[in-house]
């Protein structure tokens, strides 16, 4: 079992997934715990399995075969898998972010609304939305911005403002798929540093897909996928002590 320093189980514990599309079998037997607040990044060559490990963990897409449970502190543990659609979505919402390359912010609507709107499907009231959304993006760097469309963001401030949905519910654990994937090396690494800074720097776990060396490195520990198998797990030596051993 992988603790982390505190003594607190892993926020994520998934076990023996499987799941096939057809003839394909994308996730072949994937045990995987996840520490709070550990970053984790998902590496593998195009197929191997990374999107539908990613989707698996967020409850996303159930896997064919395992379990996954969620450890949330001062919360009874919950099994993802056993959960109804409708008690697996409330889940999601309230403990769960993703940052992902496009963004999946909504067009139409403003900075402050794409942030405030991950609390209003939580069901916070629409001017306490507003107000935390505005706080969330000032930390973020992003005041005086609040009313922009999306399209009148650049490629960082779009991905500043997915981090801030992501984590202004307070979520336990964010989910990253390429979350630098469109943007510049310079740009890449300040989005980088924030995504860090509100979430591992906050006490929270960051499972991220990634195909750069340079963005993972940055990561307290590198999965390897081939085959929808985990072929590799390695702690990067500047964390290994504050993360204690694995499994
Ligand atoms: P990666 O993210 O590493 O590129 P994926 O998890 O997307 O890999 O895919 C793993 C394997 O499962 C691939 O062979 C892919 O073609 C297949 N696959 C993924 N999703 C589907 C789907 N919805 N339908 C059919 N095959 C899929």
């Amino acid at each position: 079992m992988l603790e982390n320093s505190l003594g607190h189980p892993p926020v994520l514990d998934a076990r023996r997934l499987y799941r096939s599309f057809g003839s394909t079998t994308a996730l072949n037997g994937i045990d995987l715990q996840i520490a709070l607040g550990q970053s984790l990044a998902i590496m593998g060559p195009s197929g191997s399995g990374k999107s539908t490990l990613l989707h698996a963990l967020a409850g996303i897409e159930l896997p064919d075969a395992g379990s996954i449970m969620l450890n949330r502190p001062g919360r009874a543990p919950v099994d993802i898998q056993g959960l109804k659609d409708k008690a697996r979505t409330k889940l999601r919402r309230e403990s769960f972010g993703f940052v992902f390359q496009s963004g999946l912010l909504i067009p139409e609507l403003t900075a402050e609304e794409n942030v405030a709107m991950a609390l209003m499907i939580n069901g916070v009231p629409r001017n306490a939305a507003i107000a935390s959304a505005g706080s969330a993006l000032a930390e973020l760097g992003l005041a005086g911005m609040e009313q922009r469309r999306i399209g009148q963001l650049s490629g960082g401030q779009q991905q500043r403002v997915a981090i801030a949905r992501a984590q202004v519910t307070g979520a336990m654990v964010v989910f990253a798929d390429e979350p630098t994937g469109a943007l510049d090396s310079t740009t890449g690494f300040e989005v980088l540093d924030t995504l860090l800074r509100c979430t591992v720097g906050a006490g929270k776990s960051l499972v991220m897909v990634t195909h750069d060396p340079n963005v993972a490195a940055r990561c307290d520990r590198i999965v390897q996928l081939q085959d929808g198998q985990l072929t590799g797990d390695s702690l990067h030596p500047a964390h290994a002590a504050k993360d204690g051993a694995q499994q």
